[in-house]
């Protein structure tokens, strides 16, 4: 199987050949009857998970079965916000492991991802804002994770096109996380992907799964659309169809599937370095290397399974950059698109064992998970390899029976 390691000189050696013999990046198999471990969801956090199991564990007898194609559910929708600037001690825990191991991706991958860290301002614009990201701020340093709290002037320094005297809400300051930033959403899958491969797993997309076989309160395999597929362990990593896939194994899951959407402009000279997410008037932008300005927006307020986003959103968040940015004003806007959010009560993720034996859970990552993909990956490895996991304690699927919330919602405010 092998990896051929992509470098300066595969580069030349392959000019050659007029860059015609470079080999495929992973193999398209077909199933085999029986795995370890099945992963359900070819998005960053089961592609990371299925690594992790082979590179940490040696277990490389997985399959990762996709409906649709690699990365095509949120992973390759997203904004691509990178930062672990979370309140609470477990979020923190998980989400500073994600962004220590983007540090070096591309490396461990032997895959350009792209990692970018810009630097990402959360901006504070009420006095109850500035009030909450103080203390995130004394609560990240006691977590060893690296933030501070910036005077409106250095924000304005650090984005020279905002408006820090806004109509609505000046920018009273900003939580700034210096070694945040962005990453290349879909070379994260493909580069997990590569490497789940290269280890001999079989990544079988267009497959979906259309049941689960569990027999004595044990898990079997899974029924798919290419027949069945048996295994000792199995992984559901589906976001947004979580729940749908947890009914087919005869359990309950607390999420909600909601509609969350982003818009990129035309693409323009470089002018915004950073990452800058305006919590209040409710609207992110980063610049793409293309030049695009990428826009975050919010999150339907019903539940639903669409890839699209109501229109109401576009505007109300297009205007509140334009009050951040009145620049952007004058840029047309090129694509608008939705992912399928799955959001917990306590907006945290939920790595869990399940009522079924051998079957585990990932979800629950809502509107900011890809962050956390590296991290999460690394957890659920350990988790399905082990039994349990430091870094999934307190994240099982039954704290909300139990009343133990690992509350980020009033503390984020927003979750991207
Ligand atoms: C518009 C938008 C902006 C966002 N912005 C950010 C951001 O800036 N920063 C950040 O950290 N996060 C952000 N997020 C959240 C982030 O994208 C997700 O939390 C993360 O990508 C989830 O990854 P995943 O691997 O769990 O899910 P997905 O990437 O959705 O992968 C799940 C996969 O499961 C597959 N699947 C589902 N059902 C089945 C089945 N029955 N059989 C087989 N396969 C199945 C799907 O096709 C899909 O490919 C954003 C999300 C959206 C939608």
């Amino acid at each position: 199987m092998g990896l051929k390691r992509y470098s300066a000189f595969a580069i030349a050696k392959e000019a050659m050949s007029y860059h015609q013999n470079w080999e495929r990046a992973w193999r398209s198999p077909a199933p085999k009857p029986k795995y370890d471990v099945v992963i359900v969801g070819a998005g960053g956090h089961g592609l990371a998970t299925a690594y992790y199991l082979g590179k940490n564990f040696g277990i490389t007898n997985v399959a990762i079965i996709e409906k649709g194609w690699l990365g095509g559910g949120n992973t390759g929708r997203n904004t691509t916000i990178i930062r672990s600037n979370y309140l609470q001690d477990p979020s923190a825990a998980i989400y500073e492991k994600a962004r220590s191991l983007y540090e070096t991706m591309s490396q461990d991958l032997n895959y350009n991802v792209m990692f970018s860290p810009r630097g990402l301002l959360m901006l504070g614009q009420t006095e109850h804002e500035v009030r909450g990201y103080k203390r995130t701020v004394y609560a990240n340093n006691l977590q060893g994770v690296s933030t501070e709290w910036i005077s409106p002037e250095k924000v304005k320094e650090l984005v020279p096109i905002i408006n820090i005297d806004g109509p609505r809400y000046p920018v009273l300051g900003a939580l700034y996380q210096a070694r945040g930033g962005t990453a290349r959403h879909d070379a994260v899958a493909w580069g997990y992907a590569r490497a789940c491969s290269a280890m001999g797993m079989d990544v079988i997309q267009q497959t979906e799964v259309t049941g689960v076989r569990v027999e004595g309160g044990k898990v079997q395999g899974v029924e798919t659309s290419k027949g069945f597929i048996g295994c000792d362990k199995l992984g559901m990593v589906v976001a947004g169809h979580a729940s749908v896939l947890a009914d087919l194994a005869g359990f309950r899951l607390p999420i909600e599937s909601l509609a969350l959407q982003a818009l990129v402009s035309e693409p323009i000279k470089p002018c915004m370095d950073v990452v800058v997410m305006a919590n209040t008037v409710h609207g992110y932008m980063s610049q793409s290397d293309k030049g695009e300005m990428v826009i975050g927006g919010g999150t339907d307020g019903f539940n639903n399974y669409t890839q699209r986003g109501s229109f109401h959103h576009v505007e109300e968040t297009v205007r509140a950059l334009i009050e951040t940015f009145p620049m952007i004003s004058r840029l047309k806007m090129l694509r608008q698109w939705g992912g399928i959010v799955d959001m917990t009560g306590d907006r945290s993720p939920i790595l869990s064992k399940t009522p079924v034996d051998g079957i585990f859970v990932n979800c629950g990552w809502g509107t900011g998970g890809f962050k956390a993909i590296p991290g999460s990956g690394w957890a659920m490895a350990e988790l399905m390899a082990r039994g349990q996991s430091p870094l999934t304690e307190e994240f099982s699927m039954y704290r909300f029976r139990e009343g133990k919330f690992i509350d980020e919602s009033v503390a984020a405010g927003v979750a991207h």
